[in-house]
């Protein structure tokens, strides 16, 4: 296993035109794990995070919303669990587009948390939070005060769900009519 500096070395050699035989020598490696370097088959540490990131996420168009296909969490956030950074997908989108999010809260401008397009998500205070919740009506989006029994990972469950609608308004203590509009997706259109 090559270490990311070696990697990057390696790269480095081939650009400077070098034999891959040499290299290997240089690098104390086989010819070809220079040559599966070379060819981009080998990831440093950053781009298989990157690589496993963004296989998460449904680009569609620059401008429109990326929807994060992975986990949901209550908020209707998504889930991605880096061991040191943050446990939350938009969070990290920042952190890949290169700004720092540190102490900030970081906000969609499209309104859509399951967004990770860099171009939607801006930093901000607290404060600025708070008063675009007041400004917008987020009853649009589905989540009301806490009142609501759904939430967008539940949505997900009930759509994929091929079991009756009787049964699901039961086990979500809702009614028929709420689980109809949900898969005909009459609600939570923001939720794929
Ligand atoms: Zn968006």
């Amino acid at each position: 296993m090559l270490t990311d500096k070696q990697i990057i070395g390696i790269r480095a050699m081939q650009n400077r035109g070098f034999a891959s035989r040499s290299v290997a020598v240089k690098f104390d490696c086989s010819h070809v794990t220079v040559c599966r370097v070379w060819r981009g088959e080998t990831r440093t540490y950053q781009e298989r995070l990157e690589h496993r990131y963004w296989s998460k996420v449904k680009k569609t168009g620059l401008n429109n919303c990326w929807n994060w296909l992975g986990g949901l969490d209550n908020g209707g956030y998504g889930v991605f669990n880096h061991p040191l950074l943050t446990r939350s997908a938009h969070r990290f989108a920042i952190i890949l587009d290169g700004r720092n999010p540190k102490r900030k809260v970081v906000r969609h401008s499209c309104n859509n948390p399951q967004c990770v397009n860099p171009r939607h998500l801006l930093l901000g205070t607290h404060a600025d939070n708070v008063a675009d919740r007041v400004a917008q009506d987020r009853s649009a989006t589905g989540v009301k005060n806490g009142r609501a029994k759904l939430n967008p990972s539940k949505v997900q469950v009930i759509r994929k769900s091929k079991e009756s609608i009787i049964l699901l308004a039961r086990r979500y203590k809702v009614d028929c009519k709420t689980i109809k509009k949900v898969k005909l997706r009459q609600t939570w259109k923001h939720v794929i």
